[in-house]
């Protein structure tokens, strides 16, 4: 198999006390291909950062498998999981709440490189520089601190920090969601180039289908803690299935007034419901405009339905 990422039937639930559980993530299935750039979308609290944590070990898994290159990640120890936590590294969202303030830039850079014992010295003041250039920045910027920089700047260091152990997989969780829209495309950019030179794979975690268009080969669409829709980026955007992820489509805006104007919005009724008491049957039922009465009764699963294109809806069964 060319899968490097294998996630099975995995559940996430949090025990909220009082006999409440919050299901975070439900029963949730998909794979990704050595190589490939897989985005994640949903509204927040949809579960896509669990996912994402889940994956890596931040969180364990209630059950299921999370399989990379064929081992199940939550039954490592030893030698496999300290290779397992230099192989798959993480972006976050905020770079500046996930980069120690006290520490210069240079030293969180090379602290992957120290864990690991990977090289020391001049060697890896070297490899400090190379990184800091290969993410746009100079190797002057090692001995300055994280406040010394913009926001597009930060995420650059983040990228370079992950980088600097040299990980087959990169989880990013909503990279370029806090920065201003100009420089978000230079990171999307950033982070492709670095994709073809080094052969990475990308979990790519985002709040909405227009982030990840332009990076993702293939997407999945999740609603309260379930996936609803996968397909790859193009068929997704051209032929939308599940009436979640044809509102979601129907709310990014299209640069041509022609279209703009002839094109149906659709206006979700309600909020999300919530995770501790989700709806019985499909989850998306409460504002699905096209629910059917076995909608309440029966649970739905992705299935393939065209070559490639898994949906969870009953409307396709
Ligand atoms: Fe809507 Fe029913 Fe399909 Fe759920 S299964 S998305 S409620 S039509
Ligand atoms: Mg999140």
């Amino acid at each position: 198999t060319d899968n490097i990422l294998e996630v099975k039937n995995l559940k996430k639930y949090f025990d909220m006390g009082r006999g409440s559980v919050l299901k975070a993530v439900d029963n949730v299935s998909f794979s990704i291909k050595r190589g490939e750039t897989f985005g994640l979308v949903g509204e927040s609290g949809c579960g896509k950062s669990t996912t994402g944590r889940t994956i890596i070990r931040l969180y364990g898994a209630t059950e299921g498998q999370v399989l990379f290159n064929g081992q199940d990640v939550h039954k490592m120890g030893g030698r496999d999981l300290r290779s397992f936590n230099r192989k798959m590294q993480m972006i976050f969202q905020d770079p500046y709440a996930s980069l120690n303030p006290r520490m210069t830039v240079g030293d969180i850079i090379g602290e992957g490189i120290d864990i690991h014992k990977l090289m020391a010295g001049r060697q890896r003041q070297e490899r400090i520089y190379s990184l800091l250039e290969t993410v746009g920045l100079n190797s002057e910027h090692a001995s300055r601190f994280p406040h010394e920089f913009s926001g597009g700047q930060r995420q650059r260091i983040g990228i370079a920090r992950a980088l600097a152990i040299e990980p087959e997989f990169i989880i990013a969780d909503e990279p370029i969601s806090a920065l201003d829209v100009s420089i978000q495309a230079q990171v999307v950019n950033l982070m492709k180039e670095l994709q073809e030179e080094r052969g990475l794979t990308y979990l790519f975690i985002a709040h909405d289908l227009a982030m990840v268009k332009h990076i993702s080969d293939r997407i999945g669409v999740m609603y309260l803690g379930s996936l609803v829709e996968v397909a790859e980026g193009n068929e997704l955007y051209r032929k939308p299935l599940h009436p979640y992820t044809q509102a979601l489509l129907s709310a990014i805006p299209i640069p041509d007034p022609e279209i703009e104007r002839t094109r149906e919005r659709i206006i979700l009724e309600g909020d999300v419901p919530s995770p501790i008491n989700p709806p019985s049957g499909c989850r998306f039922r409460t504002r699905c405009p096209k629910a059917m009465p076995e909608c309440a009764q029966i649970v739905p699963e992705l299935k393939e339905v065209e070559p490639n294109h898994h949906v969870a809806c009953l409307l396709y069964s």
